[in-house]
């Protein structure tokens, strides 16, 4: 009997299902990946892949184990594995998004053809088929959804120990040479100038995750509840690109952190309130599950058909943090150089964008998912619905964020806009948030603002104007619409 250990998003070896199964079992065990350039995430994720596998290869390697590693067609790939080693059953995580849901069926009909048994494992905290409303139906907004999970949080699954030593994955038949190999299109990547100096700023890995973990925790975690807000302080987790990748396990992280509920070290609110951002990406993936489609189409109808502007040079000027906002532009250069955004950030640019750019939130969402190292379908879609306020959870009005008093609210001393925009570094503090109001004070201190640093193209109120009204004419249309059917 040989089993196949299929990874996807979850390159570790602690808490995983799928190897311990086949290896409780002791059948023969194949490792591989499967990698589509064709259907890949973005960019900036394909560079974290690759050193993420050649980690998962070093510690699979150490207990005798080897990760294959086929590049190319999926469904061509999958077919040659399974023949070349006569595999008996699949064993992998169920993920949601594309490419993976695509992946995932193509392996079912293969798997059907060759009459293979195939068996999923589930990485959320709960079953989502099991966290429903009383009337047995999935929820669409986080504070239900989340009170729900709260109440669920103590029958979590224990995390499974990692193996000590794994078996030579399938000694009578040798893998093709070219399997053995991180796939080109990936070593290509990890070669160019920008992926180095992206990822000089990031440690990959499960080892390095965990690291992450306890640093997090012995330092910055009692302040989150305070502090996670403002961009310039160190006082989020980082976590977010570990956990896409699955090195780390939120389950074994939920559990991590209830335990250190009970040291006296540790503060409960600000666990509580770590564990209430963890749900939040639980919420992401129980709302794609449901609804497949959200990573495409507005979940409120009435933002189906909304008339988004298709100007390329807003679009530009956004991406290249040149919006003349400094929140924006800093936001937008710290994405470019690192692969990450703060959050709080996150949501000042997906609102400038959608809001007072008046651009689709899909142009958003593109960008983010080539940009970030830590794009995942179900969280990039949240994120951006839950801003455009055409999601879930819907609330346009209250989402539409004011740049400078956000701004001047969580970066009063402009230590972030100054880090990423040094061309603003010797301009006080109280102007550079909003500096085009205040070009002539700039001036006498001997800076000519617009030789340093763009003046804002879009005005911020009247586009907000703008935008609410077309909200507003939008939604009589809708319901003009739906009483007429
Ligand atoms: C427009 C937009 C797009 C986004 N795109 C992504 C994305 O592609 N991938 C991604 O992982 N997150 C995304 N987020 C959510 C959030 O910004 C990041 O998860 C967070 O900034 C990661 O930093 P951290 O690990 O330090 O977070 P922490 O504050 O330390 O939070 C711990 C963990 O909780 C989860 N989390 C925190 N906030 C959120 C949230 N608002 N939604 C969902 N999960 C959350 C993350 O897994 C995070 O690692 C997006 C948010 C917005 C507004």
């Amino acid at each position: 009997m040989t089993s196949l250990v299929w990874f996807q998003r979850d390159l570790r070896l602690s808490d995983h299902a799928p190897l311990m199964h086949a290896l409780k079992r002791n059948q023969k065990m194949v490792f591989a990946y499967l990698h589509d350039p064709a259907q890949t995430i973005g960019e900036a994720n394909n560079a974290w892949l690759a050193q993420s596998l050649i980690e998962l290869q070093k510690t699979l390697r150490l207990k005798g184990g080897e990760l294959l590693m086929l590049e190319g067609d999926f469904s061509e790939n999958f077919d040659q594995l399974l023949r070349h080693y006569q595999i008996d059953e699949v064993l992998y995580h169920y993920e949601v998004g594309e490419p993976f849901l695509s992946q995932q069926n193509l392996v079912l009909q293969i798997c059907q053809q060759y009459q293979i048994r195939l068996q999923p494992f589930d990485q959320a905290w709960y079953p989502a088929e099991q966290v429903l409303t009383q009337k047995g139906q999935n929820y669409s907004v986080f504070t239900p959804f989340y009170k729900k999970l709260l109440t669920l949080l103590n029958q979590v699954a224990y995390p499974l120990e990692a193996p000590k030593d794994l078996k030579p994955s399938n000694p009578e038949k040798s893998p093709l040479t070219t399997w053995l190999d991180l796939p080109s299109s990936l070593h290509k990547i990890r070669q160019t100038p920008w992926a180095k100096r992206m990822i000089s700023h990031w440690q990959v890995g499960e080892n390095q995750a965990w690291s992450r973990v306890k640093s997090f925790c012995d330092g910055s975690l009692n302040n989150y509840p305070t502090q996670r807000d403002y961009p310039a302080e160190p006082a989020t987790s980082k976590l977010s690109v570990h956990l896409q990748f699955g090195e780390l396990s939120t389950r074994e992280l939920l559990h991590h952190l209830q335990h250190l509920k009970r040291l006296p070290d540790y503060d409960t609110h600000a666990i509580d309130s770590l564990i209430r951002q963890l749900a939040w990406r639980e919420f992401g993936r129980y709302l794609l599950h449901f609804n497949p489609l959200l990573e495409r189409e507005s979940f409120q109808s009435k933002f189906v058909n909304f008339p988004w502007d298709d100007d390329e040079d807003n679009l530009l000027d956004w991406q290249q943090g040149q919006t003349g906002v400094p929140i924006i532009d800093a936001g937008m250069r710290e994405l470019w150089q690192t692969g990450w955004m703060h959050n709080r950030v996150r949501m000042l640019v997906a609102s400038w964008l959608t809001k007072n750019a008046n651009l689709s939130w899909r142009e958003g969402q593109a960008w983010f998912a080539n940009t970030l190292i830590d794009a995942d379908p179900a969280n990039n879609a949240m994120g951006w619905q839950w801003v455009a306020g055409c999601g879930v959870d819907a609330a346009p009005y209250y989402r539409l964020f004011n740049p400078v008093v956000q701004s001047e609210r969580f970066d009063p001393q402009a230590e972030y806009i100054k880090h990423w925009l040094p061309e603003l570094k010797l301009i006080p503090a109280k102007w550079v948030h909003a500096p085009w109001q205040h070009q002539n004070k700039i001036l006498s201190l001997g800076f000519d603002l617009i030789k340093i640093y763009p003046i804002p193209k879009i005005d911020l109120a009247r586009s907000r104007h703008d935008h609410l009204d077309r909200v507003q004419a939008q939604k009589t249309y809708t319901q003009a619409l739906q009483l007429q059917n």
